[in-house]
């Protein structure tokens, strides 16, 4: 990288070693030119893409709503939070290792459905065919909610 006191082309990695318990790399550099020293950080972006709903609106990435959606299609069945909690990181994981900066709303609730099968198939069946009718969490979220808010029918 360019030196930040002479803007020379050329510097030169005198040492780098991890801090931040790994999570950083400190490089000291020297300068060729000039023979100037500075300390750069290098640290993996971590940025979660942007959720693109079904009508081209934007929205910032939910992880209380990818949550609370888990949890209702979750409800009264044997899976503990902890199984939870793990799922929704592999679904960060997944999303921030796409290197997008934004995603498709469906992209998102086939990860959802994916780890849903996998961690209880009769949440599953029961949700599946009702979100694909939907191809957007939200909407999905909207409706479910929305049939929860009428009175029983029986
Ligand atoms: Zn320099």
């Amino acid at each position: 990288m360019h030196c930040p006191f002479c803007a020379a082309d050329d510097t030169k990695v005198i040492d780098s070693r991890l801090v931040a318990e790994g999570d950083q790399v400190r490089r000291r550099r020297e300068c060729l030119s000039c023979s100037e020293r500075f300390t750069t950080y290098e640290v993996a972006e971590l940025v979660m893409p942007r959720v693109i709903k079904q009508n081209g609106n934007r929205e910032p990435f939910d992880e209380d709503k990818l949550r609370s959606g888990f949890l209702r299609a979750l409800e009264k069945r044997p899976v503990s939070m902890e199984d939870i909690e793990a799922v929704i990181n592999q679904i960060k994981h997944a999303l921030r290792a796409t290197g997008e900066r934004e995603v498709k709303s469906l992209v998102v609730g086939e990860l959802v459905m994916e780890h849903l099968k996998q961690l209880d198939q009769v949440a599953y069946v029961r949700f599946a065919s009702v979100y694909r009718s939907f191809q957007d969490l939200s909407e999905f979220r909207d409706e479910i909610e929305r049939l929860e808010a009428e009175p029983a029918a029986n």
